[in-house]
């Protein structure tokens, strides 16, 4: 027997087994940005009168939450880093085709910023992370932190900007996973659906699409009709995140739920108090002498180390 949806009982085309909800079209696509807006609520991320900027990579995720922000009225800008991915696939050009295929199609008025790794800094991520590839991740240890850093550069100058990232529930729980199963006490402290603005120099961020597998991305970004960029980075095979989704998958795939109520109690947990610093074990934080965004190091932060090194 064929699902029906919830609310009025056509066929479905989505079912949603961790939330026992199967839904059709036209419902799922009012259910999820209803649902983003919760999401954004209960977290107070920000207002319709917030200056709110997304990072947008071509892929699913960052093409939908911008979608679904601009669709619930908030004021939401576009931020895109060129990081030079060129080599087999072209990476990086097939991800801002898709960007663009996406404004014209969808938002043509919308504003888009754009951060051309090579021609601001000199190197493309590649030629960075070739320098010293010891780790096996590094281009996404560099990746992430020219991510971070350019982010948080473009949210400061353009005056008091929240930062949005389109990391669904699977990308949180396969990082939790990771900083559980090493320990690591300040990402656990970190890592949160917003990062206030607790420093200054230093961005909001937030995550408004936390409580939505991956799979239930994929399916808005088709029902919606948004085209998106479907071949993973050519870095991403080391990448210990995909290792640790596998494996929740797999959880997943024997008990429904499972990421979800992962995920959701160590939100609870972080709710009533078991995640945080006592004052006296925060790192002090200073600003970078060359580019002012706050750093624990002294003297030059880790972005502008990266270009010293050539
Ligand atoms: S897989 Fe790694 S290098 Fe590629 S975009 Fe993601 S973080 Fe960057
Ligand atoms: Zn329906
Ligand atoms: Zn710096």
């Amino acid at each position: 027997m064929s699902l029906k949806c919830r609310k009025c009982h056509q066929p479905a085309v989505v079912n949603m087994r961790q939330h026992k909800l199967a839904l059709c079209e036209a419902h799922y696509l009012e259910w999820l940005p209803a649902q983003t807006q919760r999401t954004i609520e209960k977290y107070h991320m920000f207002t319709r009168e917030d200056k709110i900027l997304v990072a947008v990579s071509g892929g699913k995720d960052s093409l939908s939450v911008w979608d679904i922000l601009l669709q619930l009225g908030y004021h939401a800008d576009g931020l895109t880093l060129q990081l030079g991915i060129d080599e087999g696939i072209r990476y990086s050009e097939q991800s801002h085709a898709y960007i663009e295929k996406f404004i014209r199609d969808f938002y043509p008025q919308a504003v888009l910023h754009t951060v051309d790794v090579k021609a601001a800094y000199g190197a493309a991520l590649p030629e960075i992370a070739a320098r010293d590839d010891r780790a096996g991740e590094r281009p996404c240890a560099v990746c992430g932190l020219i991510k971070r850093h350019e982010m948080n550069r473009l949210a400061y100058e353009l005056g008091d900007t929240v930062l949005v990232t389109g990391h669904n529930l699977d990308d949180e729980a396969s990082v939790l996973w990771g900083n559980l199963f090493h320990w690591q006490i300040e990402a656990l402290v970190r890592q949160s659906p917003v990062l206030p603005a607790d420093r200054p120099g230093l961005a909001r961020k937030v995550k408004p699409l936390c409580r939505f597998y991956e799979r239930d991305m994929a399916a808005y970004a088709l029902l919606r009709g948004i085209e998106y960029v479907y071949d993973e980075c050519p870095f991403s095979v080391n990448a210990s995140t995909l290792r640790n989704k596998l494996t929740l998958n797999e959880m997943e795939q024997e008990q429904p739920g499972t990421k979800m109520q992962f995920y959701a109690g160590f939100l609870t947990a972080r709710e009533r108090g078991l995640f945080t610093l006592p004052e006296a074990e925060q790192v002090p934080l200073a600003p970078c002498a060359r580019c002012g965004q706050p750093t624990s190091a002294h003297g030059l932060c880790a972005f502008c180390k990266l270009w010293d090194h050539r």
